[in-house]
C-alpha cells in the first residue's frame, strides 16, 4: 500500500477534475475578492450621509472601476459585483431610493458602514490555504480551482481494483445459464461501486472452485492495487479462497463480521497488496463493499478520510429482527414530509437483487435491539 500512497500524482485538465482526489495544496493566488465589491445593484454612498438626498456623480459596473472619490453628499450608481469607489462605505439598494429629475437620489433609510459590501479578502486572503491534498473534488472545489487559475490539477492516480468472482455455478453475462447456473452479477455490481468510489475496475475471469485455478487468478489479482474476491469465503467444502490466500503467505486481519448480510468477510494483505474476500451472495457483496471495501479503496486512492454517513429516518411500520447481528436491509426512504420516512422493502434474502433495486437505502437494525415501532427513528445508510 505504501507504494500506492506515494505513487506520483498525475495532471488532469480542470474539466476532468471532478471526482478526482487532489494531490496538491491549493492556495489563494490573490485576495478574494481582490477589491471591496458591491453585492447589490444600487448606489455607493457614505453611510453617514443617510438618510438624505445625494448627487449622482457617476456610475460603475462589474468589470470596470470608478476613478473618482465619493465625497459628502455624493453617490455613485453601482452594479452587483462592481468595485466600491473610494470614499464610499455602504451601498443602498436601487429598490430603496427615488431618483430626482435633477440627477439626485433620495433615500429615507439609514445604513451602517459596510452595508451590501463584501470587503477585500473577506472570502480568502492571498496565500491562504483553500484546499488540502486528499480531498475528493466536488463541483464547488472545481469552481475554486478555476477561480485561482488552475486549468490543470495534480491528482492522485486512480487505484486499479481487480475483481475476481469465484464459483463453479457462475457463468458469463452473455451466456445462457443452465438451471443450476447463474450469471456473474457480482463482478459488475462491484465494478460500478469501484468506479463510484474513484477506482478503476479490472474484471478477471471467473475462478472455478478448484485450488490451482483460484490460486492463479488470485495471484493475478494481487498485481492490482486492491483485490476484491467474491464468493468462496464461507465454510463450505469448496470455499477455498482463504486456503489459497494463506498459501500465498497472506496476513489476515479479520475473517468474520457480525453483520447481515455478510457474515463471512475476509480482509488481509498478501504480496504487499490488500484484499477483501467478500461473501458471494449478491446483496452481501454489495453491502460489504459499501461498509468495508469502499473505505480501503478511497484511502488507497489518496483520500485523507472516508465517511460512512448514516442519517435517521422515521419508520412507517413496526420492525422486528433477531438480535445478535447488525442488519443492513433494503428499504425505501421517501422525502415527502418534513422528515424522511423509512419503509423496509420485502425481500427474500441476500440473493434478492430485484428487491435491492426497489430500495434506495439500507435500514440499520442494531444488534442489541429487537424491535422498533412505527414512528421510531432508525439509522439509515443511503444506497
Ligand atoms: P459463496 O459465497 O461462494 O458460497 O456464494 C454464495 C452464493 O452467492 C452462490 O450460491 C451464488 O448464488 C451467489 N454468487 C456467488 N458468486 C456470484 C456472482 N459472481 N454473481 C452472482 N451471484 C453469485
Ligand atoms: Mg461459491
Amino acid at each position: 500500500m505504501a507504494g500506492r500512497l506515494f505513487a506520483a500524482p498525475e495532471s488532469v485538465a480542470l474539466e476532468c477534475a471532478a471526482g478526482r482526489v487532489l494531490a496538491d495544496e491549493i492556495r489563494a493566488d490573490r485576495d478574494f475578492p481582490a477589491l471591496a465589491r458591491s453585492v447589490r445593484d444600487g448606489f455607493a454612498v457614505r453611510a453617514q450621509d443617510l438618510p438624505g438626498t445625494l448627487r449622482i456623480i457617476g456610475e460603475v459596473r462589474a468589470g470596470d472601476r470608478f476613478e473618482g472619490t465619493v465625497a459628502a453628499g455624493e453617490a455613485v450608481e453601482i452594479m452587483t459585483g462592481a468595485p466600491v469607489p473610494s470614499g464610499a462605505d455602504a451601498v443602498v439598494m436601487v429598490e430603496h431610493v427615488t431618483r430626482g429629475a435633477d440627477g439626485s437620489v433620495t433615500t429615507d433609510r439609514a445604513a451602517g458602514p459596510g452595508q451590501f459590501i463584501n470587503p477585500q479578502g473577506c472570502e480568502a486572503r492571498a496565500g491562504e490555504s483553500l484546499l488540502s491534498p486528499g480531498k475528493r473534488l466536488g463541483f464547488a472545489d472545481v469552481a475554486l480551482l478555476a477561480a485561482v487559475g488552475k486549468n490543470a490539477v495534480a491528482v492522485c492516480p486512480k487505484p486499479r481494483v481487480a475483481l475476481l468472482a469465484t464459483g463453479d455455478e457462475i457463468v458469463r453475462v452473455n451466456e445462457t445459464p443452465r438451471e443450476h447456473q447463474i450469471r456473474n452479477s457480482n463482478a459488475y455490481s462491484l465494478a460500478a461501486q469501484v468506479t463510484r468510489a474513484g477506482g478503476v475496475p479490472v474484471i478477471l475471469p471467473v475462478a472455478r472452485d478448484r485450488y490451482e485455478d483460484t490460486l492463479g487468478l488470485v495471484e493475478r489479482g494481487l498485481e492490482a492495487d486492491l483485490l476484491l474476491i467474491s464468493g468462496g469465503v464461507s465454510a463450505g467444502k469448496y470455499d477455498i479462497v482463504e486456503r489459497v490466500l494463506a498459501d500465498l503467505g497472506a496476513e489476515f486481519f479479520f475473517d468474520r463480521v457480525l453483520i447481515q448480510p455478510g457474515q463471512p468477510l475476509v480482509f488481509g494483505r498478501a504480496h504487499n497488496r490488500f484484499f477483501f474476500g467478500l461473501p458471494g451472495n449478491p446483496v452481501s457483496t454489495m453491502v460489504t463493499f459499501e461498509l468495508f471495501a469502499r473505505a480501503a479503496l478511497e484511502l488507497l486512492g489518496g483520500q485523507f478520510c472516508s465517511d460512512l454517513p448514516f442519517l435517521l429516518a422515521r419508520l412507517t411500520r413496526d420492525f422486528r429482527h433477531k438480535t445478535g447481528l447488525t442488519r443492513f436491509l433494503p428499504a425505501t426512504l421517501a422525502w415527502s414530509g418534513p422528515e424522511p420516512q423509512l419503509t423496509p422493502v420485502a425481500w427474500s434474502g441476500s440473493g434478492d437483487v430485484p428487491a435491492l433495486t426497489r430500495a434506495n437505502a439500507f435500514l440499520v437494525a442494531d444488534a442489541d435491539r429487537a424491535e422498533w415501532k412505527a414512528g421510531h427513528l432508525m439509522p439509515v445508510l443511503l444506497k
